[in-house]
């Protein structure tokens, strides 16, 4: 990548002139997966795979695509979860489209991951978490946690399977994976 590229690109998109203040008015709201790797970053890097959107939010101008490996240079942790996040759900909802089994294990989810479902409310309330989704967040949580996997109950795995089933829908609506 080519660090002075990106900073005329960001800083020639944003209100604030200097790249440490421009860096903190963006934020990332999408990711395309592009399965020709012919996706060219604002930096000039070519061969992107994973193409990240990011929107100024004091003016509203927009750039894409924009690679994860630049995204890190805006050297802010919120944006670097976000881009984390944003790839794994890319990676779900390949599997998911090629019809494979899911699991709850570290292949297809990370604690962020269930924590991000639940704030973009995948878990709406209904009458089976009592009326409140966190509920089913915690529950997915503590079940992703249990080292032993033996020790989940056969109704605490029907519990996964459906709330799996309720995630899978809501991945292929995510309007943030395009
Ligand atoms: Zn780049």
């Amino acid at each position: 990548m080519n660090f002075a590229a990106l900073q005329d690109a960001v800083v020639g998109e944003s209100v604030a002139t200097r790249w440490a203040d421009a860096v903190m008015e963006w934020e990332v709201v999408g990711v395309e997966y592009d399965h020709a790797q012919g996706g060219v970053c604002v930096c000039g890097k070519t061969g992107l795979v994973d193409l990240f959107t990011i929107v100024n939010q004091r003016n509203g101008a927009l750039l894409f695509p924009i690679g994860s490996v630049c995204v890190n240079k805006f050297g802010r942790s919120d944006l670097d979860q976000e881009v984390d996040v944003l790839k794994r759900f890319l990676h779900l909802r390949e599997a998911i489209t090629a019809r494979e089994w899911i699991e709850l294990t570290s292949e297809y989810f990370s604690r962020a991951l269930i924590r991000d479902l639940y704030d973009q409310g995948a878990f709406p309330p209904n009458a089976w978490n009592g009326g409140d989704g966190w509920g089913d967040c915690d529950f997915l949580l503590k079940m992703f946690n249990k080292h032993d996997k033996e020790a989940i109950t056969a109704a605490q795995n029907r519990k996964i399977r459906a709330l799996l089933g309720t995630i899978k829908t809501f991945v292929l609506a995510d309007e943030r994976l395009m």
